[in-house]
């Protein structure tokens, strides 16, 4: 035991110690001050600088001039090279010798021309190591390239963390010298450090914090700062404290080496590239050095990158990995947004990433690791459990403003009942420093102790990179077993949930999403990425299903599997959580509308390729190609293209006859308007006697109604909807003394995430947006499609116009928006009060859909005041309900009885464009009889997202309707048909089904394909062990369970000829 001070004073005690290790007061005599001996400057410097991020082989060939410590170099987002030469001093032979270096911008070091090394001071890596021993023979001079990008590790947001990047930042290296590193200092001070932690950390009221405190202050008393023979006394004192062992019931600790970088954020994609690599290659180094020490790394697309731009470093992580040090976790593709990506994108995140895992590091992760992302969808359970994955990690919910999350250990279980371990580290940190503190508040905070013993701490600075230091390192080796400690292990994520598996027999259970109470804008911010990230959705889907069905019908056809991985990818990468979700800078929102467009342009030639395809050889007219992508019998009225640009409007039936409806591939020649005679196609529609005879159309004093037989639509002189009839039973959607299709505004001013949050107070700010009477006028009147349409001034600086469409035979009403939006924190909605009563609303999710209040009860329902959907809520009484579909929104909620879309947000930060110019959407409205289920509401919505396609056929069309696959059950949904990743003769194709009601059903699958064998497979498309279905009659049976999403492998035969 160290002798006490004395005086009884704690104060003056603990203070006394944190002088002695401080790096701003008395370090002119205090320990700290000796951390560095001698120093010299470099021998020279020169630089150069470029604003593009140039490879090291090209760089070092350019024009180097001298250059000084001091020198300011930039702006933003500019890098500057520096070359530098350096003579280490003869004497400091024997001595430990590092390079160190200050600059505002983020560096690595390359030392032979590999990168060796991040120097970032923010991330608290200021030195680097030359030698750690200088030996006689050992070469003194050499030459390294320090490259500096001008960014923070978070960007250069002006003035805050957050604020838009300032485009003239100037970048300053502030040191470059030569210094003798004095080791033992270094270890005394980081034993100082911890002792003072366990002082303040278990306080006063605690025997151990005293003993702490105390061989702190002995240790001062036997250190002289100038005299290092005295530092092993002092040295002898702390490893004895340390020495001191817990008991056998201590909380156990595993201690993760992990850096989150954010794939693009407040900073563009490819500084991601260069992030990846400053963080990594320090990891290597920490590897090298700490064999104990285990790094947990993330997202594919990011080692993809290194792989590709830094082929050495990648063959390291390689090494390590083999090693059991470098970890891959997560198996995505990105971390990805847990809300807003569809069911299908989600699958392709695993999919992506294992494969990728697989190939390069030799296996599949086994933890989905999102420890960032902004809420967790509850289909995410069945989704990693068909891909491989068990277990799930994140701490994101400890960001709720409302509610604490009641475990940090437990069962997830999922829409379907799939269940997961999650585990959610209860430091609530994924960048965790070492410190006594974090380590404490790890056992404290936990909410599952009694239960469970083992703990997640994600140690090293993270979001921006950066990663873990080797002081950190060292803290945690020393707190390896120390009394009134938990004991800390360095470990890995497979031993944790291990260790956490072991206990799972007293865990709890959480059903359903895991709901963030907070970021709840970002289901709306930068409506154009979100809507780029819809329709490419869409785009994706129809080219790999067009493209399937030509590889099934033409031998010549090659499925385009590169390209499509490519543009899925892109998608995928789009999804990182902090781009589809909009809380990025201008910069990154550019690169992904520039990303979108790629999709577009290039799936729409590969849809192109695929149409031209399913023609070839057909006998029949030459026209169009009309497509439905959709797995059900639809009419729809379409635009078809008319010589000239010009476009009309065509009445079609889906292709197929009443036993084979389904994705169906046909130039019908009654229907298709041939460049001779285009209005023949309207004319001539089939469309149901019934709905023919009516007049779509009415106009009575201001007001227009709008009526196809099915429902009838009034709507005031200023477009607001005062009534929504369903014709055959009369009933009224929308409630008494109310309008419907009411545009409110509110202001928007969240408390500090701007881009991110909408506040529960908003509400209180809801100002409707009244137009001017007599500013509606009857648009198409008549034939096939009625419409109506009109102009609303939301302010003197954004307007707003709409058309308002009822097409003959459709069960909704659309409703195409277009809006000039110039406002500065205002959130535009628009609102439904229904004539329903029901305490809960359905919302679609990923391959279902789940439900939430209407009311306000206890605080989990009202921190949901705004909530995420995908293509439809629903409000349902018993009998009748109403739907509001939409083609591109992701923010809704419902309260009461008023469904409410979000439209429109206008942060400032970190993008203060955002949102701002032109917009159009889609949205519509659907009353109906009975349940949303029975009614139709799930493949309306997908009507709407999925257009039927009227693709050019450049040779003949086929002359017969066709349709590829059929299902007996309106339950289940086909969502996507693609080409096996792993496909023989690419002759194996892959179906995706999956039950959308909320059912238990049995289905028939009937396909025209030649299909050859049947086989259900997981997500990762690894077939069933069971073997293959009995496949009769070109059909299937398939079972599901609730919101079961199931996997087939079709093996087509061989092609014809
Ligand atoms: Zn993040």
């Amino acid at each position: 035991m160290a002798a006490a001070p004395a005086v009884k004073h704690w104060r003056t005690t603990l203070e006394r110690v944190e002088k002695f290790v401080s790096p701003v007061y008395f370090t002119d005599c205090n320990l700290r001050g000796r951390l560095f001996g001698d120093s010299c400057p470099v021998a020279e410097l020169s630089s150069f600088s470029t604003p593009e991020r140039l490879p090291y082989q090209e760089a070092v060939q350019q024009d180097f001039r001298p250059a000084q410590v001091g020198d300011s170099f930039g702006p933003t987002w500019w890098t500057c090279w520096f070359r530098v030469e350096l003579t280490i001093p003869e004497e400091w032979v024997g001595q430990e010798v590092h390079l160190r270096w200050e600059s505002d911008g983020e560096g690595l070091v390359w030392r032979d021309g590999e990168p060796v090394q991040g120097l970032t001071k923010e991330g608290e890596k200021t030195s680097y190591v030359l030698t750690d021993r200088l030996g006689e023979e050992d070469p003194r001079s050499l030459t390294l390239y320090v490259e500096v990008a001008c960014n923070g590790l978070l960007g250069a947001g002006k003035g805050s963390m957050i604020a838009s990047p300032d485009p003239e930042k100037m970048f300053r290296v502030s040191r470059a010298e030569l210094a003798v590193f004095h080791q033992d200092v270094h270890k005394l001070l980081v034993d100082l450090e911890l002792l003072l932690g366990i002082a303040k950390g278990l306080g006063e009221d605690n025997q151990r914090s005293f003993q702490a405190l105390y061989t702190a202050n002995q240790m001062v008393n036997v250190c002289d700062p100038a005299q290092p023979e005295t530092f092993s006394v002092a040295q002898a004192l702390a490893s004895k404290f340390f020495g001191q062992r817990g008991g056998e019931s201590q909380h156990t600790i595993h201690a993760m080496g992990h850096c989150h970088i954010d794939t693009a954020w407040l900073w563009p994609f490819k500084e991601t590239v260069r992030k990846c690599a400053r963080s990594w290659v320090t990891v290597v180094q920490l590897m090298e050095r700490n064999p104990e020490f285990i790094f947990a790394c993330s997202q594919a697309q990011q080692l993809q990158w290194v792989k590709s731009h830094y082929p050495g470093l990648h063959a390291r992580l390689q090494e390590f990995a083999c090693r059991g040090q470098f970890v891959p976790v997560g198996g995505t593709w990105v971390e990805m947004d847990g809300n807003l990506p569809s069911g299908e994108a989600m699958v392709r995140q695993f999919l992506q990433g294992q494969n990728f895992f697989l190939q390069e590091f030799g296996k599949m992760c086994s933890e989905f690791w999102l420890p960032d992302t902004f809420g967790y969808s509850a289909q995410l359970p069945q989704i990693m459990r068909s891909c491989g994955i068990r277990r799930f990690l994140t701490q994101k919910l400890s960001w709720n403003l409302v509610n604490s999350f009641p475990h940090h250990t437990f069962f997830w279980e999922g829409l379907d009942g799939s269940r997961v371990l999650a585990h959610f580290p209860p430091g609530d940190s994924y960048g965790m420093q070492g410190s006594v503190e974090e380590v404490l508040k790890t056992v404290t905070k936990n909410r599952d102790k009694g239960r469970t013993n083992h703990s997640a701490f994600l140690f090293g600075f993270g979001d921006g990179g950066g990663g873990p230091t080797q002081t950190m390192v060292d803290r945690l080796k020393r707190l390896r077993d120390t009394d009134g400690l938990p004991r800390v292990q360095f470990s890995s994520p497979e031993r944790l949930f291990s260790a956490l598996e072991t206990h799972s027999g007293q865990l709890c259970t959480w059903v359903g999403e895991l709901f963030l109470e907070l970021h709840n804008g970002t289901y709306t911010t930068h409506a154009q990425i979100k809507k780029g990230n819809r329709e490419c959705e869409r785009i994706l889907h129809d080219v790999e299903l067009l493209s399937s069905l030509a590889l099934a019908r033409s031998a010549q056809f090659l499925y385009p599997a590169a390209q499509l991985q490519d543009l899925w990818r892109l998608l995928l990468l789009n999804q990182f959580h902090d781009v589809v979700t909009g809380s990025c800078i201008q910069l990154v929102a550019e690169e992904a509308m520039c990303h979108y467009e790629d999709i577009r342009s290039h799936g729409n030639t590969l849809l192109s390729a695929a149409a031209a395809a399913l023609c070839a050889g057909e006998p029949g007219p030459e026209g169009l190609l009309i497509v439905n992508t959709l797995p059900w019998k639809r009419t729809e009225v379409l635009a078809l293209p008319r010589p000239g640009g010009a476009h009309s409007l065509g009445l079609i039936p889906s292709p197929g006859d009443s036993t084979q409806h389904g994705l169906c591939s046909c130039s019908h020649p009654n229907l298709i308007a041939a460049p001779a005679a285009p209005a023949a196609c309207v004319c001539n529609a089939r469309a149901p006697s019934d709905l023919a005879s009516r007049p779509p159309l009415i106009k009575t004093d201001g007001s227009v109604t709008l009526d196809n037989g099915i429902i009838r639509v009034r709507l005031d002189p200023i477009g607001r909807l005062t009534s929504l009839v369903l014709v055959a039973s009369g009933r009224e959607a929308i409630a008494e003394g109310t309008v419907g299709n009411q545009f409110v505004l509110f202001d928007d001013v969240p408390l500090y995430w701007d881009a991110w949050d909408v506040m529960d107070y908003h509400l209180e700010t809801r100002k409707p947006v009244l137009g001017q009477a007599g500013t509606l006028a009857v648009g198409t009147e008549g034939g096939v499609q009625g419409s109506a349409w009109f102009l609303l001034q939301i302010s003197p600086s954004s307007r707003l116009s709409q058309e308002v469409v009822l097409d003959v035979g459709c069960p909704y009403v659309r409703f195409h928006t277009e809006v000039h939006w110039h406002e500065a924190h205002k959130f535009l909605k628009v609102e439904f009060p229904a004539r329903v009563r029901s305490p809960q609303a359905t919302y679609e999710v990923q391959f279902g859909h789940l439900q939430r209040p209407t009311h306000y009860n206890t605080s989990w329902d009202w921190a949901r005041f705004e909530v995420w959907a995908h293509r439809w809520i629903d409000l349902s009484e018993h009998g009748f309900g109403l739907a509001l579909l939409n083609d591109c929104k992701y923010g809704a909620s419902v309260r009461g009885n008023v469904l409410s879309l979000s439209l429109l947000r206008a942060p400032k930060s970190p993008d203060a464009t955002a949102d701002m110019g032109r917009h159009e959407f889609t949205y519509a409205l659907m009353p109906h009889k009975g349940s949303f289920q029975d009614a139709g509401v799930i493949p309306a919505a997908y009507s709407l997202n999925f257009p039927l396609l009227a693709l050019p056929a450049p040779g003949p069309a086929p002359a017969a309707a066709w349709s590829a696959f059929s299902l007996s059950s309106p339950a289940v949904v086909l969502e996507t048909v693609k080409q096996a990743e792993a496909s023989p003769q690419g002759r194996t194709l892959v179906l995706r089904l999956y039950e959308a009601h909320g059912s238990h059903v049995d289905c028939w699958l009937h396909t025209s394909l030649p299909v050859q064998e049947a086989v259900l497979c997981d997500l990762l498309e690894r077939r069933d062990p069971a073997g293959p279905l009995p496949l009769r009659d070109a059909r299937l049976k398939l079972t599901f369970s609730p919101f079961q999403v199931q996997s087939l492998l079709l093996v087509l035969q061989p092609p014809p000829n």
